[in-house]
């Protein structure tokens, strides 16, 4: 499915947020790289998932009226047979149901589980007067805590991204210490450049968060993905 369906059928229903399934679709087409997830509808549907992707998998919820999916019990890491997922699948339903009682339920994603990295988070939201403004910043505690994040207005140039990345406080972690190893700082550059064309490519998305992206001693995967539309 190709962005411009994947918007249509959203306006169709109504919706302006994108799933995860569907964010991730559309940004594996603009070349960012994601741990690409498919929706199941069934139990059954979820374990052929994940035999065709491998172990281990991860479930998550997939409604367009949960934002924060872990906080309603809809997600489940490490899954590495067919019979977890089975358990998987039936206590997300039962957790988003107790905890959200109003939210429709589509089904669950699967994905691979990916290895973990150092967590950073890329966004985008819309100010009224510059436009797409891009975000970078580490993840998890550290974000919330200390606001420690760099931001450009799209579109931005590789000197911006090189930039970006290294002006945050934590820049060290990136660099790696205490024996951990250094982010692949190149592709995150790489990935803030394609994060910044594809939404200068369409104005008609208003806000876009990975959080998280795993960033690598190679590379960097973006395992959550969320797209708002204008
Ligand atoms: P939400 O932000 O809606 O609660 P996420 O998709 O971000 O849900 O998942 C919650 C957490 O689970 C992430 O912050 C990450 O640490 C972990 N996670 C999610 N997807 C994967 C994955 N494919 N591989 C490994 N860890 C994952
Ligand atoms: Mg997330």
């Amino acid at each position: 499915m190709s962005i411009t369906d994947v918007i249509e059928r959203a306006r169709n229903e109504g919706r302006t947020v994108l799933t995860e399934v569907e964010s991730k679709r559309i940004l594996e087409d603009a070349g960012v790289p994601v741990t690409a997830a498919r929706l199941a509808p069934t139990a059954d549907a979820a374990v052929q998932a994940a035999e065709e992707l491998g172990y281990p998998v991860v479930l998550k919820v997939v409604s367009p009226d949960v934002t924060h999916k872990s906080d309603a019990g809809g997600v489940r890491l490490g899954l590495a047979s067919g019979e977890a997922v089975r358990d998987a699948y039936d206590g997300i339903k039962e957790s988003v149901k107790r905890r959200e009682p109003e939210a429709r339920i589509d089904g669950v994603s699967v994905q691979r589980m990916a290895p973990p990295g150092i967590e950073v988070i890329v966004g985008v939201s819309l100010d009224p007067q510059f436009g797409p403004v891009l975000m970078f910043g580490l993840g998890g505690v550290l974000v919330e805590v200390l606001k420690d994040v760099a931001f450009r207005i799209v579109p931005i140039e590789p000197r911006d991204a090189r930039q970006m990345v290294r002006e945050i406080k934590g820049f060290p972690l990136l660099e790696g210490v205490r024996g951990q190893d250094a982010a692949d700082l190149a592709a995150l550059e790489e990935l803030l450049l394609k994060v910044s064309a594809f939404v200068e490519a369409h104005p008609e998305v208003a806000e876009l968060d990975l959080n998280p992206v795993f960033a690598y001693k190679d590379g960097a995967v973006a395992v959550d993905a969320r797209i708002v539309l204008a």
